[in-house]
């Protein structure tokens, strides 16, 4: 007798279309860190996007989806069991200057459920649900384009293993919200462990609420950083903490060539987390001034500028903390971990991409000139990393795949001789090293253009293009050699296309 495995495997302990039953952790801090109410109903719901990846993190499969009341859930139509709903008071800087108190103006939270890992929980929280006490001059909704692109990228992000918060679900409805023009209304789900921002701690800090501070602060240390509450002083260790993580993520953004565009205080994850997509984007044809938001007109967040404004928020987050920390040099030494890792993790990140296995003195060199190339003929970043593992040390004429992205082929050349000795000066072999730089060096990325397509059929209500822009985006480093034309550089009209703050 055979016994089927996959038959057992499906018992009915894995059928997960349950829903969660939401705790309320957030809620347990005093009345003054948020107020409780209830999402705005948007009529008529209808599902855009579904993640099946994040939906695992807690326990749920595709199968939710056949639940009657998953739309109005996750549109916030309809209240689910132990849900305490509840918008959450911050403030921040913005472009560097304070501006005082902001708030989830369109966040509402929903409460958290139990991680599937079993390694704590994850709050889920309805972008675009309604108007809430923090609003200011919003309308508390999100449009269709800007909630796929949440969607889409959350996900996209998570498969290339750069920490965000995740994205559960869009949801869409014919309702109208006005932006530049009348765009439909749609609803994110995003998950993460907290959403707790920076500006959430200069919030108490400028209103001179260190009470409240320091409750904020054991309740982060307490959930997140339990590890840290032994260390002689937890604050000054949080704050290390944090600044070593945010130095981590910048430099996996820049590795990737994600910029965030808006990295206001108020936008940085107390966890280190990619958080508040909005105008973000992938560089395309190198250039280390690059904006992708087009509002920012003076490039505060331009690609090149992203690793100091990390460390600038880390400052103010400093600034915050300095109540609980105690001193000035306690805070200064916390901070002063910024470069070191940035640096670090910087240097192991470009020798990856670059297929070297070890570090030599002459590599800083190499790769300022590397990127001189990159810089002057606006290469693409994907395809030019991409291609770079395909390589060969013993076959300069197969480099012809690489040359076609580059104007001046005899800068490349005499570049390419350089980079052939070095990797020959460690034993590099071809063939593994190509696996390694496949590994690290992603084929498909969320170009702008592939979300813009895929929005304007989602617009017209045909969602597949969503669907299946997240199917390649999950396998970010795999050849996927069906998909090829994902891969490709940007058709002309993408040059075009634009994006702001407008969401
Ligand atoms: P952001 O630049 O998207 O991080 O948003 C900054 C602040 O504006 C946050 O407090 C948001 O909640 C709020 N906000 C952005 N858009 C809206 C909107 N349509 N309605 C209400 N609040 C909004
Ligand atoms: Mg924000």
């Amino acid at each position: 007798m055979t016994i089927n495995i996959s038959d057992t495997a499906a018992a009915p302990a894995q059928q997960t279309g349950a829903l969660p039953s939401f705790g309320n952790r957030f809620a347990e801090l005093p009345p003054a860190f948020y107020t409780r109410l209830q999402p705005t109903p948007l009529p008529a719901p209808y599902l855009v996007g579904f993640s099946e990846d994040a939906a695992a993190t807690i326990g749920l499969t595709a199968a939710a989806l056949q639940d009657p009341d998953f739309l109005d859930l996750f549109t916030g139509n309809r209240i689910g069991a132990g849900s305490q709903p509840l918008a959450a008071v911050y403030s921040g800087h913005q472009f560097g200057v304070w501006a005082g108190q902001l708030g989830d103006g369109r966040a509402i939270s929903l409460g958290d459920v139990a991680a599937a890992d079993g390694r704590g929980r994850i709050e889920l929280q309805l972008k675009g649900s309604g108007k809430t006490p923090y609003s200011r001059m919003g309308d508390g909704r999100a449009v269709l384009r800007s909630s796929i692109r949440e969607f889409l990228c959350s996900e996209a992000m998570a498969a290339l293993g750069i920490p965000t918060t995740r994205a559960l679900a869009v949801t869409g409805s014919d309702q109208r919200v006005q932006r530049e023009t009348a765009e439909s209304a749609a609803v994110v789900t995003r998950m993460a462990p907290s959403f707790v921002r920076f500006g959430s701690f200069e919030h108490w800090y400028y209103n001179q609420r260190f009470d409240e501070l320091k409750v904020l602060a054991d309740a982060v240390l307490a959930q997140f950083y339990p590890e840290l509450l032994a260390q002689a002083n937890p604050y000054k260790a949080l704050l290390t903490e944090v600044t070593r993580r945010t130095a981590e993520l910048m430099a996996q953004w820049q590795a990737v060539g994600f910029m965030h565009g808006v990295m206001n205080t108020d936008n940085m994850s107390i966890l280190g987390l990619t958080l508040d997509y909005g105008p973000f984007g992938f560089m395309e044809a190198f250039d280390p001034r690059h904006i992708c938001n087009h509002t920012d007109q003076q490039g505060r967040y331009s690609y090149q500028m992203q690793p100091r404004i990390g460390q600038w928020n880390c400052f103010a987050l400093g600034q915050a903390m300095l109540p609980l920390v105690g001193s000035v040099e306690d805070t200064e030494a916390a901070l002063a971990g910024y470069e070191a890792v940035f640096e670090a993790r910087q240097e192991q990140l470009l020798h990856a991409k670059l297929g070297l296995a070890t570090v030599r003195p002459e590599d800083e060199q190499l790769i300022d000139a590397m990127f001189a190339i990159l810089r002057e003929n606006r290469v693409d970043f994907t395809l030019f990393f991409r291609r770079l593992g395909e390589l060969r040390v013993g076959e300069p004429q197969a480099d012809e795949p690489i040359r076609d992205l580059i104007i001046d082929r005899p800068a490349f050349d005499a570049w390419a001789v350089q980079y052939r000795a070095r990797l020959q000066a460690e034993g590099s072999d071809d063939g593994r090293r190509r696996l390694a730089m496949h590994a690290v060096n992603p084929k498909y990325v969320l170009r702008n253009y592939l979300a813009q397509v895929a929005i304007e059929k989602a617009q017209q209500r045909d969602f597949s293009e969503v669907a299946k822009l997240q199917a390649i985006l999950r396998r970010p480093y795999d050849e996927q050699p069906e998909h090829e034309q994902y891969a490709e550089l940007p058709p002309g009209w993408a040059s075009h296309l634009e994006v702001s703050c407008s969401s």
